[in-house]
């Protein structure tokens, strides 16, 4: 014969309330990464890196960017 027991697991003795259920995903959140402005430009870029829209990192050009793709 099937064997059905239920009880096997454990089971929860209340209902989670819609405030505890929040309380708890509080802490699930998506973090920002970091961030950081070009000295030069402005632009958001990330930190380490060079700008991806003025080609500067530390006040010094050291990738050039093509004029089509400054304008764009
Ligand atoms: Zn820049």
């Amino acid at each position: 014969m099937l064997e059905l027991n239920i009880q096997r697991f454990a089971v929860p003795f209340r209902r989670t309330s819609k405030t505890k259920k929040r309380m708890r995903r509080t802490h699930l959140k998506k973090e920002v990464g970091a961030i950081d402005k070009c000295s030069k430009c402005g632009a958001v870029i990330r930190p380490h890196r060079a700008c991806t829209k003025c080609g500067n990192y530390k006040n010094k050009e050291v990738i050039k960017i093509k004029e089509e793709e400054k304008v764009a």
